[in-house]
């Protein structure tokens, strides 16, 4: 039996799985991820490989995958664009690669949600699967035919860095993005961008948990700012629908928990595609909070 390898290194955890051939988890285990020392980050991601191997039996793996906010800048091979901040401009894949002594193939986190679900989860059905993550931050993926299509510049997919299109006058005036631009969709769908709508609306600073709460027990301001977020998804989807139709659109990440979305995303993104009434499912990622991990042992061979 071939297994694979997948290490989620997570701001907060770092998990491991190995998935056999089926794609089940033959073993899972996890670790806090020392977010303020580098050295201590490969040393726990080695120590996770270490007691896979031992414990599942397994010949020392060929490749192992990994999954990641941000990614390797094409030109350095160096790590850029991570919240981890003690990875950024940090030799991950060389380093890794020598301690381990196989090969390493590092992809960012939205990424591998877009390959885990398009393989065997909510977009195993399409050719052609755009995932995003609607979390603390807001990212996509694109995967063709189970591939990965990662782009010139390794950033395919970054949609959460698009700015909200259609706005209104209103939407102009948000404070610049993290990233240097304004207007990003990163600023209006992530978690954090739908509370502080919700408070620049009502003056109330609820938790992005708390309003979907508020909403379902008819509060008519949560449901406003609800409203508004499922609109701005549509506006945001449909430009990705203009762009390269995908077969199936998969949501990860803590909003895409929030079931309302589904009955009414689709009418909201056929307000903005072009010419048509858009039918293609948006689901929710099977896998949750796995998707990563599963995503990163799919990178490998
Ligand atoms: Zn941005």
């Amino acid at each position: 039996m071939k297994f694979q390898i997948g290490i989620d290194l997570g701001g907060t955890k770092t998990e491991i799985a190995v998935l056999n051939t089926h794609g089940e988890m033959v073993y899972r285990q996890r670790c806090p991820t020392p977010s303020n020392s580098y050295e201590a980050i490969l040393d726990a991601m080695c120590g996770l490989v270490n007691a896979a191997v031992s414990q599942t039996g397994m010949a020392r793996p060929l490749q192992i995958g990994i999954g990641m906010p941000g990614c390797l800048d094409v030109d350095s091979s160096l790590v850029r664009g991570s919240n981890t901040q003690v990875l950024n401009h940090q030799p991950l894949k060389k380093d890794l690669e020598h301690k381990l002594g196989c090969e390493v193939r590092l992809q960012n986190d939205a990424n591998c949600l877009a390959l885990s679900e398009a393989i065997d989860g909510a977009g195993a059905q399409g050719r052609v699967v755009f995932a995003a993550i609607l979390g603390t931050g807001c990212g996509g993926g694109v995967v063709v035919d189970r591939q990965l299509l990662t782009g010139r510049h390794a950033i395919a997919g970054e949609w959460g860095h698009n700015p909200l299109p259609w706005p209104s006058v209103e939407e102009l005036q948000i404070p610049p993005c993290w990233c240097g631009q304004t207007g990003c969709l990163e600023t209006w769908l992530s978690g954090i961008a739908f509370a502080q709508d919700h408070a620049r609306h009502t003056a109330h600073h609820l938790s992005a948990q708390d309003i979907v709460h508020a909403m379902r027990q008819g509060d008519e301001f949560a449901t406003q700012s609800f409203q508004r977020y499922v609109n701005r998804l549509g506006r945001a989807l449909a430009q990705v629908i203009n762009l390269i139709d995908p077969d199936c659109i998969v949501l990860g990440g803590g909003m895409s928990n929030v079931q309302e979305i589904y009955p009414s995303i689709g009418e909201e993104i056929s307000k903005y595609s072009f010419g048509v009434k858009a039918t293609t499912p948006v689901r929710q990622a099977v896998y949750g909070d796995s998707s990563g991990v599963r995503g990163a042992a799919w990178l490998c061979d």
